[in-house]
Protein backbone atom coordinates (compact mmCIF):
# COMPACT_ATOMS: atom_id res chain seq x y z
CA UNK A 1 0.00 0.00 0.00
CA UNK A 2 1.42 3.65 -0.52
CA UNK A 3 2.32 6.20 1.63
CA UNK A 4 3.27 9.74 1.49
CA UNK A 5 4.33 12.12 3.86
CA UNK A 6 2.36 15.37 4.39
CA UNK A 7 3.08 18.56 7.12
CA UNK A 8 0.80 20.45 8.26
CA UNK A 9 2.48 23.83 8.11
CA UNK A 10 2.97 26.52 11.58
CA UNK A 11 -0.02 28.77 9.80
CA UNK A 12 -1.89 25.75 10.39
CA UNK A 13 -1.23 25.65 13.89
CA UNK A 14 -1.60 29.26 14.27
CA UNK A 15 -4.38 29.50 13.08
CA UNK A 16 -6.14 26.15 15.04
CA UNK A 17 -6.79 24.44 12.00
CA UNK A 18 -4.96 21.62 12.45
CA UNK A 19 -8.13 19.08 12.98
CA UNK A 20 -9.89 20.58 10.35
CA UNK A 21 -7.15 19.61 7.87
CA UNK A 22 -6.38 16.21 9.44
CA UNK A 23 -10.47 15.75 8.74
CA UNK A 24 -9.96 16.37 5.21
CA UNK A 25 -7.66 13.35 4.62
CA UNK A 26 -9.93 11.09 6.67
CA UNK A 27 -12.97 12.16 5.13
CA UNK A 28 -11.27 10.68 1.84
CA UNK A 29 -10.40 7.51 3.05
CA UNK A 30 -7.02 7.77 3.72
CA UNK A 31 -5.37 6.57 6.32
CA UNK A 32 -3.25 8.00 9.09
CA UNK A 33 -0.55 5.53 9.81
CA UNK A 34 1.82 7.96 11.54
CA UNK A 35 1.40 11.29 13.08
CA UNK A 36 3.42 13.77 15.41
CA UNK A 37 4.06 17.64 16.25
CA UNK A 38 8.19 18.61 15.93
CA UNK A 39 9.88 21.53 15.71
CA UNK A 40 11.79 21.62 12.09
CA UNK A 41 15.66 21.82 12.98
CA UNK A 42 17.65 24.26 10.66
CA UNK A 43 19.20 20.48 9.31
CA UNK A 44 15.80 19.41 8.51
CA UNK A 45 14.54 22.44 6.78
CA UNK A 46 17.85 22.65 4.70
CA UNK A 47 17.53 19.32 4.23
CA UNK A 48 13.65 18.90 3.45
CA UNK A 49 13.78 22.43 0.88
CA UNK A 50 17.27 21.66 -0.53
CA UNK A 51 15.84 21.73 -4.01
CA UNK A 52 15.02 25.77 -3.22
CA UNK A 53 18.33 26.35 -0.73
CA UNK A 54 19.38 28.92 -3.62
CA UNK A 55 15.72 30.86 -4.13
CA UNK A 56 15.56 34.35 -2.99
CA UNK A 57 12.96 33.60 -0.58
CA UNK A 58 14.45 30.68 0.77
CA UNK A 59 15.11 32.43 4.24
CA UNK A 60 11.90 33.79 4.39
CA UNK A 61 10.47 29.96 3.98
CA UNK A 62 12.89 28.78 6.39
CA UNK A 63 11.51 31.10 8.97
CA UNK A 64 7.89 30.03 8.37
CA UNK A 65 8.27 26.40 9.12
CA UNK A 66 10.11 27.40 12.31
CA UNK A 67 7.69 29.70 13.72
CA UNK A 68 6.03 26.78 15.71
CA UNK A 69 5.88 22.87 15.69
CA UNK A 70 4.62 21.50 12.73
CA UNK A 71 2.69 17.98 12.50
CA UNK A 72 4.21 15.35 10.30
CA UNK A 73 1.80 12.69 8.83
CA UNK A 74 1.94 9.32 7.15
CA UNK A 75 -0.73 8.95 5.04
CA UNK A 76 -1.53 5.69 3.31
CA UNK A 77 -3.90 4.66 0.71
CA UNK A 78 -3.97 3.60 -3.41
CA UNK A 79 -2.43 5.83 -5.10
CA UNK A 80 -1.91 8.08 -2.18
CA UNK A 81 0.68 9.96 -3.61
CA UNK A 82 -1.06 11.26 -6.28
CA UNK A 83 -4.24 11.70 -4.42
CA UNK A 84 -3.15 13.68 -2.19
CA UNK A 85 -1.45 16.21 -4.15
CA UNK A 86 -4.69 16.63 -6.04
CA UNK A 87 -6.03 17.18 -2.76
CA UNK A 88 -3.80 19.89 -1.69
CA UNK A 89 -3.83 21.85 -4.97
CA UNK A 90 -1.30 24.23 -6.81
CA UNK A 91 1.20 25.84 -4.70
CA UNK A 92 -0.18 29.26 -4.69
CA UNK A 93 -3.30 29.08 -2.85
CA UNK A 94 -4.14 31.89 -4.92
CA UNK A 95 -4.26 30.29 -7.70
CA UNK A 96 -4.90 26.42 -6.10
CA UNK A 97 -8.51 25.21 -7.62
CA UNK A 98 -11.54 26.14 -5.29
CA UNK A 99 -12.46 22.42 -3.13
CA UNK A 100 -8.79 21.96 -3.03
CA UNK A 101 -7.16 22.63 0.70
CA UNK A 102 -4.65 25.05 -0.66
CA UNK A 103 -7.54 26.60 -2.52
CA UNK A 104 -9.82 26.59 0.41
CA UNK A 105 -7.64 27.75 3.02
CA UNK A 106 -4.71 30.02 1.65
CA UNK A 107 -3.92 32.93 0.31
CA UNK A 108 -0.31 32.84 -0.34
CA UNK A 109 2.50 30.90 -2.28
CA UNK A 110 4.44 30.74 0.89
CA UNK A 111 1.79 30.05 3.84
CA UNK A 112 0.05 27.71 1.76
CA UNK A 113 -1.24 25.07 4.89
CA UNK A 114 0.25 21.91 3.52
CA UNK A 115 3.60 20.01 2.27
CA UNK A 116 2.67 16.77 0.18
CA UNK A 117 5.55 14.58 -1.43
CA UNK A 118 5.40 15.10 -5.13
CA UNK A 119 6.52 11.16 -6.27
CA UNK A 120 6.28 7.62 -5.37
CA UNK A 121 9.99 7.94 -4.20
CA UNK A 122 10.44 11.05 -2.75
CA UNK A 123 7.55 10.07 -0.63
CA UNK A 124 9.66 7.11 0.67
CA UNK A 125 12.66 9.41 1.52
CA UNK A 126 10.41 12.08 2.96
CA UNK A 127 8.73 9.45 4.99
CA UNK A 128 12.13 8.32 6.55
CA UNK A 129 13.30 11.69 7.06
CA UNK A 130 10.49 12.33 9.57
CA UNK A 131 9.68 9.07 10.97
CA UNK A 132 11.95 6.23 12.42
CA UNK A 133 10.37 2.73 11.78
CA UNK A 134 8.73 2.04 14.92
CA UNK A 135 6.77 5.42 14.56
CA UNK A 136 4.63 4.62 11.43
CA UNK A 137 2.02 1.81 12.05
CA UNK A 138 0.77 -1.18 9.76
CA UNK A 139 -3.16 -1.48 10.09
CA UNK A 140 -3.33 -4.39 8.17
CA UNK A 141 -6.60 -4.55 5.95
CA UNK A 142 -8.80 -3.44 8.77
CA UNK A 143 -11.08 -1.49 7.28
CA UNK A 144 -9.91 -1.86 3.56
CA UNK A 145 -13.74 -3.59 2.54
CA UNK A 146 -15.01 -0.42 3.01
CA UNK A 147 -12.79 1.81 1.39
CA UNK A 148 -12.01 -0.41 -1.81
CA UNK A 149 -13.16 -3.22 -3.79
CA UNK A 150 -10.93 -6.36 -3.51
CA UNK A 151 -9.32 -5.94 -6.85
CA UNK A 152 -7.82 -2.52 -6.10
CA UNK A 153 -6.52 -3.26 -3.05
CA UNK A 154 -2.50 -4.85 -3.32
CA UNK A 155 -1.44 -5.47 -0.32
P1 LIG B 1 5.12 22.46 -3.35
O1 LIG B 1 5.63 21.08 -3.72
O2 LIG B 1 3.80 22.79 -4.01
O3 LIG B 1 5.08 22.68 -1.85
O4 LIG B 1 6.12 23.52 -3.98
P2 LIG B 1 7.73 23.69 -3.97
O5 LIG B 1 8.44 22.42 -3.63
O6 LIG B 1 8.08 24.37 -5.26
O7 LIG B 1 7.97 24.77 -2.81
C1 LIG B 1 8.05 24.38 -1.48
C2 LIG B 1 7.42 25.46 -0.63
O8 LIG B 1 8.17 26.67 -0.75
C3 LIG B 1 6.01 25.84 -1.02
O9 LIG B 1 5.04 24.95 -0.53
C4 LIG B 1 5.90 27.22 -0.42
O10 LIG B 1 5.62 27.17 0.99
C5 LIG B 1 7.30 27.77 -0.62
N1 LIG B 1 7.39 28.61 -1.83
C6 LIG B 1 7.32 28.20 -3.13
N2 LIG B 1 7.47 29.24 -3.97
C7 LIG B 1 7.62 30.35 -3.18
C8 LIG B 1 7.81 31.75 -3.46
O11 LIG B 1 7.87 32.19 -4.62
N3 LIG B 1 7.94 32.58 -2.38
C9 LIG B 1 7.89 32.12 -1.09
N4 LIG B 1 8.01 32.99 -0.08
N5 LIG B 1 7.71 30.81 -0.79
C10 LIG B 1 7.57 29.95 -1.83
Amino acid sequence: MERTLVLLKPSVVKRMLMGEIISRFERKGLRIIGMKMLYMTDELVEEHYSHLKDKPFFPLLKKSMQQTPIVAMCVEGVEVVRVVRAMAGVTNGRNAAIGTIRGDYAMSNQQNIVHASDGVHVAKEEINRFFKPEEVFDFGDLNFSSLYAVDEVDM
